[in-house]
């Protein structure tokens, strides 16, 4: 008897707790280590005994980043109900998107329909970026986003040099490219980029050394300082060059860039024949925004990144659809097809529609387009714009309280209200407290922040991203753990 998906969903939902806690109960992690079998059984205990064992002994220690309004670590989203209405029929189907040929089945069609609709929620106009694929995560979409930058920056160093060469990385690898382009090194110029950027400098064989940050100040580490981007790209002679840019910083939720330099930063790069890489991993949501006083200071970090090459966004944060998915954007399809193409003889297209198959980095791949499909047309434009804004309005509360408070510091210094985005980064102000905020904020159980460090000292920081967001409840719960923080240590 094949396992109905009624059966399964009803099952899952059953066990759905009432709880709103972003932790589950110490002795549910405990009970749940001690059932994880040792060795693998001859024998399988079967279905029934299976279901059992997953529901009762491992999911009441599963955490709450969907379930609970309250899960403030990193920048994970949750996952709507019309995402996880999809999900279900994505696993209960197993489409393989990488295989679709129109008139066989419906997936391609969808993906690119759904990677259509993304684009016009977030303004990112589709004739413009013709290149679009959903990916795993901002992660792999890093990767997609320097190897082009690798492949176009080796190449314009090429065509400077005398006599002009244009040579492909993805063909002859990089050294001989950048032997026959006269290349001595590949800079990433960037500012405190998420980790995942080095990463990928690392795994498309530029090292991670490569990777350099050019901040504008101590104070503002987040901003680009576009003279010494000016200076670095014009000393390179020799130099192939990648500019990434953090639209926003993962520690403070700010920009690099603004509107006026992002042109500026446009003239530089194509005077340099540079790339220009934007991680908006969680940051162009905010593209939703309508201009209003108290919202400009973000629009103007993000409203004119489309002048980049290439973009980078994650949909489990910005749409709260299910891990795993990310997207990525470019201008240049036709060079993302030849330094993705799959196998010596290209797969061709699917009519109309780019094959993914030389788009990206898997070959088959799971249908992650039809929770972000289900999740845009159930709730449309206004309802996404919606809740970014109740986000900004709970991250804003929480900083307000913090400002005004004796036990606390609101980071980076400086910061006004308007500044804010989605994340709250604070310190105590007791170096004693400080040093165990983070383990005494999570130790509740009922909220969770994730700990970082900034100016060489330890500091907290509070990521809203959730749906389930309710300004008036959830800065409740959050200012009455932060004063018990404070109480607990007295
Ligand atoms: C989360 C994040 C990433 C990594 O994304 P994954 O989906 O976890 O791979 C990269 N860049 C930024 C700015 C992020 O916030």
């Amino acid at each position: 008897m094949p396992l109905s998906l009624n059966e399964s969903v009803a099952a899952i939902n059953s066990k759905k707790s009432d709880s709103i806690n972003a932790l589950p109960p110490l002795e549910a992690i405990t009970h749940a280590e001690a059932s994880l079998p040792v060795s693998l059984p001859d024998k399988g205990m079967g279905l029934e005994d299976m279901k059992r064992h997953l529901l009762d002994d491992l999911l009441p220690a599963f955490n709450g980043p969907n379930q609970s309004p309250n899960f403030y670590g990193f920048v994970t989203g949750g996952s709507t109900e019309a995402s996880l209405f999809a999900d279900y029929i994505v696993s209960g189907f197993d489409q393989n998107a990488q295989v679709f040929a129109p008139k066989e089945a419906i997936g391609g069609n969808v993906e690119d329909a759904a990677l259509r609709l993304l684009q016009q929620l977030l303004c990112i106009d589709e004739a413009v970026f013709p290149g679009r694929i959903f990916t795993t995560g901002a992660t792999s979409s890093n990767i997609l986003g320097l190897a082009l930058g690798r492949e176009f920056s080796v190449a314009a160093a090429g065509r400077r040099k005398l006599p002009p060469s244009s040579p492909s990385v993805a063909q002859i690898g990089i050294v001989s490219a950048c032997m026959r382009a006269g290349v001595r090194k590949i800079q990433v110029l960037t500012t405190v980029p998420h980790s995942s950027l080095t990463k990928a400098a690392s795994v498309i064989g530029l090292g991670t050394n490569t990777v350099i940050s050019l901040p504008l100040s101590a104070e503002q580490p987040w901003r680009f300082d576009l003279n010494e981007l000016e200076r670095k790209l014009s000393d390179s002679d020799g130099a192939a060059n990648i500019i990434a840019i953090s639209a926003g910083e993962v520690n403070t939720g700010r920009f690099a860039t603004s509107r006026e330099e992002m042109f500026k930063i446009r003239a530089l790069a194509d005077k340099h024949g540079a790339w220009i890489h934007v991680d908006g991993a969680f940051g162009l949501q905010a593209r939703v925004l309508l201009p209003n006083e108290s919202y400009n200071p973000i629009i103007d970090g993000i409203d004119s990144i489309t002048l980049a090459d290439s973009i980078t966004g994650d949909a489990h944060k910005l749409l709260n659809v299910p891990y795993d998915c990310g997207f990525f954007f470019t201008r240049h399809l036709e060079l993302q097809q030849a330094v993705f193409q799959n196998g010596a003889v290209p797969i061709p297209d699917l009519g109309e529609i780019p094959s993914a198959h030389n788009l990206g980095i898997e070959n088959s791949r799971r249908l992650r387009a039809l929770p972000v499909y289900a999740s845009l047309l159930a709730y449309g434009r206004i309802w996404h714009r919606d809740l970014l804004e109740r986000q900004i309005e709970l991250s804003r509360t929480i900083a307000a309280y913090i400002q005004q408070s004796e036990h606390y510091d609101l980071l980076p210094k400086a910061t006004v209200l308007t500044d804010i985005y989605m994340i709250v980064l604070f310190r105590a102000y007791s170096p004693t407290l400080n040093s165990e905020l983070v383990t005494k904020l999570n130790a509740s159980r009922a909220i969770y922040v994730s700990g970082t460090r900034w100016e060489d000292a330890p500091a907290t920081r509070i990521a809203v991203s959730t749906w389930r967001v309710d300004v008036e409840r959830d800065s409740a719960r959050v200012i009455a753990e932060l004063e018990n923080a404070v109480m607990g240590s007295k």
